[in-house]
């Protein structure tokens, strides 16, 4: 095969391998550069590992309720190095599975980092710099994605990264948790209900900046009824000893001894070694910015997913690519609709959302043209074992037209049930059109049709 192509992607995670797939489907010459494993970060080091342990993590609820509905299992305990190696098992599977999905589409696959030498040609390199290959592209597709911030403290470098939670053999006794994002979150919940020790440490004053802030409070709540010690107004000084004794030295001066500190403290887009300027794209702080196209600052070069940071989860980023390859390759121009995207934290309870916030839409219309609905009550699932945390639900409505503007839940599979309601909700469903849709007896979500007026 020639070494031009119509298309050099960079990148095969979320966006890269949609953008790559699609574009070849419609008859395109594709390439696609990926130094690490293919797959990117959704499937070997986010969504998909984090999603397997939740399920892991989950199973001591059902564990715990069980002798309520009758059955005797007698004394259990959990092997985090089983878990582990089986989500190592599954993601070396879905890796195989997305490099067989590349070979189908005909798309040539590269190992190696890529580096821009100029603004149509693609160096691929090995981990020590040596170039492997040399590509020339009509169009190239940045689709590099993030990785972790590490604050900057003195020890960071003895604390974790997400990345590095999938790699461990098995989990220690007590960890602490820095950060207060979705990541944060879903990690001091999954460790918790595995047996660990879990502190986590917040620098503001609330979890889940971004998300409804009743909703964050009910996460919090929940999570500390579990146990996990969150301390609001806490940041780390200093991480101090060896792996496994190690000490969190907090900004007022408190010691926290621990066997592991995972820094969940961002992310930011992965720009290292592309050598952007010899194509003169520009960049913006961290982040490539882009049009509505995907287009940066040079017309044949497009950016895609997190390294463009807005919105960074998996279904934007495939869209994001799947809209560009639409669009030129196959005769059918669109853009992506990045309003109302659905959010989920796979904390437990979850938490999901799409549309405004209470705190967004007061922002917008003003109190007084805001209504809130809401309910708060124990699911009947909790009924018998007798246990929280209740379930809230909330519809945020827009006063003057009753349009639902905002729809947010925490309680079980809350990310299930508001993947439908964003339907209605982008459909710019009012109050009076969840009223009159007839309930479903009996479930969790017939509270979101049946909210008193
Ligand atoms: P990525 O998937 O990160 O892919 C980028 C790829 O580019 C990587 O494989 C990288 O190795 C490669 N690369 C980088 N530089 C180069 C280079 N120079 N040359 C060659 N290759 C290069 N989103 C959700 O929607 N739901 C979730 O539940 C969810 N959970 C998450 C949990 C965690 C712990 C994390 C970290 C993220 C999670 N996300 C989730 C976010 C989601 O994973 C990202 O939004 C998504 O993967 C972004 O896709 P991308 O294509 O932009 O980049």
């Amino acid at each position: 095969m020639s070494d031009h192509f119509d298309l050099i992607v960079i990148g095969a995670g979320s966006g890269g391998l949609a953008a790559a797939k699609r574009a070849a489907s419609y008859g395109a010459r594709v390439a696609i550069v990926e130094g690490d494993r293919v797959g990117g970060t959704c499937v070997i080091r986010g969504c998909v590992p984090k999603k397997l342990m939740v399920y892991g993590s989950a199973v001591r609820h059902q564990l715990s309720d069980a002798a309520s509905y009758g059955w005797s299992l007698g004394e259990s305990c959990h092997d985090s190095s089983v878990l582990l190696s089986k989500v190592r098992a599954e993601v070396d599977r879905l890796n195989q599975l997305h490099i067989g999905f590349l070979e189908k589409a005909g798309v040539q696959l590269l190992s190696g980092w890529g580096r821009l030498a100029d603004d149509r040609t693609i160096s691929v390199q090995d981990s020590s710099g040596v170039e492997t290959h040399r590509l020339t592209a009509e169009r190239i597709l940045i689709a590099v994605g993030g990785r972790p911030h590490r604050p900057e403290i003195p020890g960071a470098e003895l604390g974790w990264v997400s990345d590095d939670m999938f790699e461990l053999q098995q989990f220690p006794k007590e960890v602490v948790v820095v950060g207060a994002g979705f990541i944060a979150c879903e990690f001091a919940c999954i460790l918790n209900g595995l047996g660990v020790k879990v502190t986590q440490l917040v620098r503001g004053d609330h979890l889940l900046r971004g998300f409804d802030r009743e909703c964050g409070l009910a996460v919090q709540e929940a999570m500390e009824a579990e146990g996990i010690e969150v301390r609001l107004a806490h940041s780390p000084a200093a991480i101090e000893g060896q792996p496994e004794d190690l000490t969190v030295v907090t900004q007022s001066g408190e010691r926290i001894a621990c066997n592991g500190v995972l820094l969940a403290t961002g992310r930011r887009p992965f720009l290292a070694g592309l050598n952007l300027e010899a194509a003169g794209v520009a960049v913006e702080g961290h982040r490539i910015p882009v049009d509505a196209d995907q287009r940066t600052n040079v017309p044949h070069i497009y950016a895609v997913g997190d390294v463009t940071d807005r919105i960074n989860l998996t279904p934007v980023a495939i869209d994001e690519g799947r809209a560009l390859a639409d669009t030129i390759w196959g005769n059918k121009p669109r853009q992506v609709d990045h309003d109302l995207v659905a959010a989920a934290v796979f904390s437990q309870p979850e938490l999901s959302s799409v549309g405004l916030s209470e705190e967004a839409a007061i922002k917008r219309f003003g109190s007084d043209g805001v209504k809130v609905h809401r309910a708060r009550f124990r699911p009947m699932s909790q009924a018998l074992p007798a246990r929280d945390p209740k379930v809230l639900l909330k519809l945020v409505l827009e006063a003057a037209t009753g349009k639902v503007v905002g729809c947010h839940m925490v309680g079980e599979h809350a990310a299930e049930i508001i993947q439908m309601a964003a339907i209605a909700v982008g459909m710019g469903a009012t109050k009076a059109d969840f009223d009159r849709t007839m309930a479903l007896h009996p479930t969790i979500s017939e509270e979101f049709v049946t909210l008193p007026n």
